[in-house]
């Protein structure tokens, strides 16, 4: 194995980072462009391919959106930091391990579950949570084996943000269009053969209130296979559904839906509806989905100026063959590091890490671990550069953790010792040329490894 090391100085400020996705990967790079000290980064990853979402959550048919891990190549190659993938924190190192050799320790471990409608028949065959979705169609290790049964032709989706259109979007392609992506190649072929021909796309408010941006709201009215409605009637009932709170994108929105209400059916094959005001109370079947029940929600100001949907007593029933509840991500806790339950992130003070104490010495937390799933790739560029200042304070006050003097082929032996497969970034460049080359003969990006054994085994390749 190749790593970047010296042995000449052993009061390196040394920095792990446990997570190479967007978050961590920003925080690396702003860390590395500190001048005052030159710190060292150690980027950890639990599986053996780096970039976390930008892989494993970027829609397959968003290629620009994923060429920002060019950005965090140039990162990873940098002379001080080292890249060890298929090592887990909690399996293959402890936080004390850390604690003992490094000065600071940075989580950018994402929010990696979906969060539940808590309704009767959401465990129902054919209801699917659209984290697991987006991450077996992006061919990640942890959904390889998931199910996802499309031979019905009505599908619903709950949720009313970017990974909601994702869903629907990915449900309405071609297999033409699929084929130029890199969809991990177990899907490609689900997706190519499904039935599904109508997504119904379910808002609990209004379209003001809609959690997407408006490039992917535009997006989904240029498919080539799929008609997108919305009924002029529900624009009307979310009350002109101008929020006067509503942002810059929230009206550009509320633009791009009065358009889409205006459009007429041009007799593309499929559709994607988007209904408004309405919330599941129950996922109805004999032992899978055949329908949803809604309440009509009307909206009722917070007093903050927010608006919330309060059920009526209205009720319908839409009979569906399949659900996506598409209504954010969570946080899971992680070994001994403090997790604040209510927000279902890493308990922290704007990136420092607290506990009953008050802040802990040398910890950290950027990204969707720290703030919650929200945000674009960008927002974490911000988000991080801000963690990583704290630290630089702390750095600065003498605040930092007073770990054991290793060297940095002590430390990788170290490592190598708890993960004797963990990968560095030569291997991982490996599996990447490994797929671009497979993705070359069909015309595509890539063709993704999709079991870890196969990655390790592409690692090692010459
Ligand atoms: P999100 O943007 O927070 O949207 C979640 C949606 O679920 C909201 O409409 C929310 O409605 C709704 N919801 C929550 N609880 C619900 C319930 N119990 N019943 C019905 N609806 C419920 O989350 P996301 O779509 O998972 O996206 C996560 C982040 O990733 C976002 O910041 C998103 O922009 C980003 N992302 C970006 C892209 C891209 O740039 N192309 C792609 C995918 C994801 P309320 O507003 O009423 O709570």
């Amino acid at each position: 194995m190749t790593q970047k090391t010296s042995d000449s100085g052993d009061a390196r400020v040394r920095v792990a980072i446990i997570g190479s996705g967007p978050a961590g990967s920003y925080a690396a790079g702003h860390l590395l462009r500190h001048s005052a000290t030159e710190l060292h980064v150690d980027l950890f990853e639990r599986l053996p391919t780096p970039w976390g979402l930008v892989r494993a959550g970027v829609a397959p048919d968003h290629p620009k959106i994923k060429s920002v891990d060019r950005i965090f190549e140039r990162t990873a190659e940098h002379q001080r930091l080292r890249y060890f993938g298929n090592v887990e924190f909690g399996r293959d190192l402890s936080l004390e391990d850390l604690r003992a050799h490094y000065n600071a320790i940075i989580y950018a471990v994402g929010t990696p579950v979906d969060r539940a409608l808590g309704i009767p028949g959401e465990d129902l065959k054919r209801s699917y949570a659209a984290t697991d979705f987006v991450g077996w169609y992006n061919g990640h290790p942890d959904f390889r084996d998931h199910e996802f049964d499309l031979s019905g032709e009505r599908a619903i989706v709950i949720g009313a943000g970017n990974v909601a259109l994702d869903v629907a979007r990915m449900l309405m392609l071609t297999r033409h269009e699929l084929a130029s992506t890199d969809v991990a190649d177990h899907a490609l072929e689900v997706l190519a053969a499904s039935k599904i021909n109508e997504v119904l796309v379910i808002a609990r408010r209004g379209p003001a209130q809609a959690a997407f941006t408006n490039p992917e709201l535009l997006e989904l009215g240029e498919l080539s296979a799929a008609d997108v409605q919305i009924a002029q009637h529900e624009l009307a009932l979310a009350g002109g559904s101008t929020d006067p709170e509503a942002d810059v994108t929230a009206r550009r929105n509320v633009e791009i839906l009065e358009e889409y209400a205006q459009r007429k059916p041009s007799g593309k094959p499929r559709r994607i509806t988007l209904r408004f005001l309405l919330s599941p109370v129950a996922i109805e079947g004999h032992g899978a989905v055949e329908s949803v029940t809604l309440t009509r929600n009307e909206l009722v100001n917070e007093g903050d100026g927010s608006l919330r949907a309060r059920a009526t007593d209205e009720r319908i029933n839409i009979a569906a063959d399949s659900v996506f509840r598409a209504i954010g991500y969570r946080g899971t806790p992680l070994p001994d590091v403090p997790f604040d339950e209510r927000r279902g992130v890493i308990a922290n003070a704007g990136g420092r890490v607290v506990d009953e104490d008050g802040v802990r010495r040398g910890e950290y937390v950027v990204g969707w671990a720290k703030r919650g799933p929200s945000g674009v790739i960008g927002t974490n560029k911000k988000d991080a550069n801000d963690t990583v200042d704290r630290l630089l304070e702390d750095l600065g006050g003498g605040r930092l953790l007073e770990p054991a003097q290793i060297t940095d082929a002590g430390l990788a032996a170290y490592i190598h010792e708890r993960q004797p497969a963990a990968v560095d970034y030569d291997q991982w460049s490996r599996i990447d040329r490994h797929e671009r080359k497979l993705g070359e003969a069909s015309g595509r990006p890539r063709i993704k490894l999709t079991r870890v054994q196969e990655m390790l085994a592409a690692a090692k390749r010459k």
